[in-house]
């Protein structure tokens, strides 16, 4: 599969619960290796199926372009479930694909436990810290129709207000391909 279009906030499947994957077929293993591939021709370090238009629960991450972070390995995460959380939080700015342009600071567990599959579906365990618990947080809380624009404080709320609505519009410019309906979805 191609470079997919990435989906924008005020896309209907972006607020929807992805759908726990049973099988994983030539279908979903294509999938996996075009949000690779579209995340990096954005320059993301984290992408979740639905902002592709696929209705599954599944993201990808890769952070070994980021500085300090050269030994982490790309990982697809298959039905992922969240099974431990630091008390430990931590504040980072983050940002989005799907929301191009916009960042702002969201509070998080700084540890985190994962529970998913891999492609043949085995189950495995992974533990994360830092930047890596951070990125999937985000991915995770996409699957589950949450935007990090949905975490921040009151006034960061209403400061991002209008940005929201020219994205939801289509009213910015984005450097990559996305969805050209509120209503884009390929699988
Ligand atoms: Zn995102």
């Amino acid at each position: 599969m191609p470079i997919l279009p990435i989906t924008l906030c005020g896309d209907k499947i972006l607020r929807k619960k992805a759908a726990k994957v049973t099988i994983v077929d030539n279908e979903i293993i294509g999938l996996i290796s075009s949000m690779f591939e579209t995340m990096r021709n954005a320059n993301g370090i984290g992408l979740a199926a639905n902002q592709v238009g696929a209705d599954k629960k599944i993201f990808v991450v890769d952070i070994s372009a980021v500085e300090g972070n050269e030994d982490s390995k790309p990982l697809a995460l298959i039905n992922p479930k969240i099974i431990a959380k630091s008390e430990e939080t931590t504040v980072f700015e983050e940002g989005c694909l799907s929301i191009p342009d916009q960042h702002a600071d969201v509070i998080r567990p700084k540890k985190i436990t994962f529970e998913y599959q891999d492609t043949d579906l085995n189950t495995q365990t992974l533990e994360a810290d830092d930047l890596l618990a951070r990125v999937m947080q985000h991915e995770y809380d996409h699957l589950m129709g949450i935007l990090f624009t949905d975490l921040v404080d009151e006034e960061e709320k209403k400061r991002l207000k209008k940005p929201l609505s020219k994205i939801k519009k289509r009213k910015v410019e984005v450097a990559y391909p996305t969805s050209t309906s509120s209503d884009y979805q390929i699988l």
